[in-house]
């Protein structure tokens, strides 16, 4: 069988992890059998469908690196498509034309809740209607199986049983003929020969209405695999209280895109005891049939664990890529100072996020703004000044600017002013950084630069903490 998935988000909000595991998952099984992804974007909502959100879920999935082989395609614009099919099947007495009127529905319905009923629609209009009442525009519903059960054998969930008494004859185009959600998935997975419909387990009670319409169609059914939900740490329904949940919104938070991968493929999924994939290993060892049919709750702490692990050991290409954009979030343009894979040579085990290292490495591109008050109060101390000025003094003095030589500088104007090397350092570090804390001071005086650094030094030198008292 040719395997063909699609991720099918409808436009109305972010991109939610929720989403994003799905559209993984769907990505993951077209990846693992040689088959093909689609992208869908079911934006038949015009109402709560949104430009902006459309862009959210293109953006998420890119930042995601899950690159779709076909689309996106847009439902809105296969209108005339489901007009084409609708009208096959009023055609072959596969639909029908309904012109109950909502007030003589809503009286069915009341009777039907009053005798404690499912309420659904009772088939009036399914014989054909000889006088259709003058200036009401039907609906056109499908001619749901009177009798039977209809099985889903869901590759997660294993065989689900409906009976079709349970369902009524589903409206496909409303009055204004525009076509109805159940009906465009339907039509659009028969076109586009999705062979996996790999999707969240809310959708699981559309699927027998789905599977009638596809038989009618006459037409091989998808293998579905409904994907249950991602609760809070506290196995609550996952909301924004519990932190993001957005994908867009772990990017700004500084996590890299394998770190919330690897996360997400493990909600849910296992192999052993394994905690760490790459791409090539979910696809290798990713089989939908393994997802847990119980929902899975997420954990914050694992995510920042995994991210920590993936900024220690992934490219320092990819990661400097991703640190860019964080540098760019603060202001800084990181083309005009250090190279960045040296930033990221220092930095990589020093943050747990991207976000963290950013923050961190601002003062390699930007002088500081103000230097941290404890920092001062603990370390620039008056008697530290005259080992300030003569390191500055011998700095320019010198014209290498490697860390060894950095360091053997700093360690030579120590020893000969009898300080400690740490309470130097530290004082430097306040200079270029603004705070006490930095990656080893001569690989951060290194990436600083010559200039830079002898004017910081030299500003240092006016405050206040290292005057002399001042006697009016
Ligand atoms: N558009 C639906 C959603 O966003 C998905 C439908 C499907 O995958 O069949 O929940």
């Amino acid at each position: 069988m040719t395997v063909r998935t699609r991720f099918a988000p409808s436009p109305t909000g972010y991109l939610h992890i929720g989403g994003a595991r799905t559209a993984l998952f769907c990505w993951l099984h077209a990846r693992k059998h040689g088959g093909t992804f689609i992208l869908r974007i079911e934006d038949t909502d015009i109402e709560r469908s949104t430009a902006e959100s459309v862009n959210a879920i293109l953006e998420g999935m890119t930042w995601l690196g899950l690159e779709y082989d076909e689309g996106p395609f847009f439902q809105t614009r296969r209108f005339p498509r489901y007009r084409e099919v609708m009208e096959q099947m009023l055609r072959d007495g596969r639909a029908y034309y309904c012109y109950c009127s909502k007030e003589r529905l809503e009286q069915l319905r009341n009777e039907q809740m009053a005798r404690k009923e499912k309420p659904r629609y009772d088939g009036r209009c399914r014989a054909g209607v000889p006088n259709p009442p003058a200036g009401v525009k039907p609906v056109v519903r499908f001619k749901n199986p009177q009798g039977g059960s209809i099985v889903v054998e869901d590759l997660i969930r294993g065989r689900v049983v409906f009976q079709n008494a349970e369902l009524d004859d589903l409206i496909i185009a409303r009055a204004d003929g525009t076509p109805t959600y159940n009906f465009t998935v339907v039509v659009d997975d028969m076109d586009m020969k999705i062979s996996h419909v790999i999707r969240g387990d809310d959708h699981l009670n559309n699927t027998p209405r789905q599977l009638n319409m596809l038989q009618a169609l006459g037409v091989e059914p998808p293998v579905y695999a409904h994907v249950p939900m991602i609760l809070g740490p506290d196995g609550s329904r996952l909301s924004k209280r519990h932190g993001a949940v957005s994908v867009m919104q772990y990017r700004d938070e500084g996590y890299l895109p394998e770190a919330l991968l690897n996360y997400l493929v493990r909600l849910g999924w296992s192999h052993g005891d394994q905690e760490i994939f790459s791409l090539d290993e979910m696809i290798e060892l990713f089989d939908v049939k393994d997802v847990h049919s119980s929902a899975a709750a997420i954990n914050p702490d694992k995510l920042l664990w995994l991210n920590q692990h993936y900024l220690k050991t992934s490219d320092p290409a990819h990661i400097a890529h991703h640190l860019s954009y964080h540098l760019g979030r603060l202001g800084v343009d990181p083309s005009k100072g250090p190279d960045l894979l040296e930033v990221v040579k220092v930095q990589r085990e020093r943050a747990k996020t991207l976000a963290e290292m950013a923050q961190n490495s601002v003062f390699f591109y930007r002088d500081p703004q103000g230097y941290d008050e404890k920092a001062v109060a603990k370390y620039l101390k008056k008697e530290i000044a005259p080992a300030l000025q003569a390191f500055g003094e011998r700095l320019m003095q010198c014209s290498a600017w490697d860390p060894a030589t950095l360091h053997a500088l700093l360690e030579e104007t120590a020893k000969s002013g009898g300080l400690e090397f740490g309470k130097l350092a530290q004082a430097v570090r306040i200079a270029i950084a603004g705070r006490a804390v930095s990656p080893p001071i001569d690989v951060s005086l290194h990436l600083v630069g010559r200039e830079r650094s002898l004017r910081l030094l030299h500003e240092v030198l006016e405050h206040p903490a290292l005057k002399p008292p001042h006697h009016a």
